[in-house]
């Protein structure tokens, strides 16, 4: 039984290895994740100050267009007045002419409107631009390198499942199946330690019996509460130090 508690230490450490590698497993999507939603959030932004930079635009070609229709009209209206014969006529023909002038004025005063606003628009949609582009290169080294940790992780995972169960094979047939039970059924670590009649995995209570036959090795016990297998202070110890 000394040697099943020798094997059992080890796999005690293997496993910590194992879960170790396992929440670092899970832990490197995760952070991908959350990269990727700073990254989309910054899309948006871009996306949004384009927009409304495409909008400015347009409503300055808008007037643009109608500054210009106005001043052909104006050209017309210009003409008109070369052309009348009285006095009645020619009194009509300006003040035409001048109604056209006021509105051609306030149509300049738009255009002088809109283009100063799309120089704003036009500075905060090339900033997010910018901004985008920079997160963009941290993001793709990032990830980059949160893809080789992975691999790294579950190439390491890989090796300890391995040694894991070429230790486990070293176990007597009835310990061995406890703890292939154990390892299928319990999350994290399969394996913890008692202390002073306590399983340290979840502080809870160990019978005095159980506990003295795991202190005195006669048995290999599971706790009753956790459903994890025990050992004590002394047999957590590599094999050469038992
Ligand atoms: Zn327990």
């Amino acid at each position: 039984m000394k040697v099943q508690y020798q094997i059992l230490a080890q796999l005690k450490r293997i496993d910590e290895k194992v879960a170790r590698l396992r929440a670092d497993a899970d832990r490197i999507p995760e952070e991908i994740g959350k990269l990727e939603k700073a990254l989309s959030t910054r899309k948006a932004e871009f996306l949004g100050a384009k927009d409304s930079f495409d909008t400015q635009e347009k409503s300055l070609r808008k007037s643009e267009l109608d500054l210009k229709e106005k001043e052909d009209g104006l050209r017309k209206a210009e003409g008109k007045m070369m052309e009348v014969k009285t006095n009645q006529e020619y009194q009509a023909a300006l003040k035409e002419n001048q109604a056209q002038k006021g509105e051609k004025g306030k149509l300049e005063e738009r255009v002088l409107g809109d283009m100063s606003q799309m120089d704003e628009h036009k500075k905060r949609f090339k900033d997010a631009e910018k901004i985008l582009k920079e997160y963009e290169t941290a993001f793709n080294q990032d990830k980059k390198q949160l893809d080789e940790d992975r691999k790294k992780v579950l190439q390491q995972l890989e090796e300890q499942l391995q040694l894991r169960n070429e230790s486990a094979k070293r176990l007597d047939k009835h310990v061995g199946s406890i703890y292939e039970r154990v390892i299928t059924r319990v999350k994290g670590v399969s394996i913890v330690l008692a202390e002073n009649e306590m399983c340290l995995g979840c502080n809870r209570t160990v019978q005095p019996q159980m506990f003295n036959e795991i202190l005195g090795q006669k048995a290999v016990h599971k706790c009753q509460n956790c459903g994890k297998i025990l050992l004590v202070g002394t047999q957590d110890l590599p094999e050469n130090e038992a």
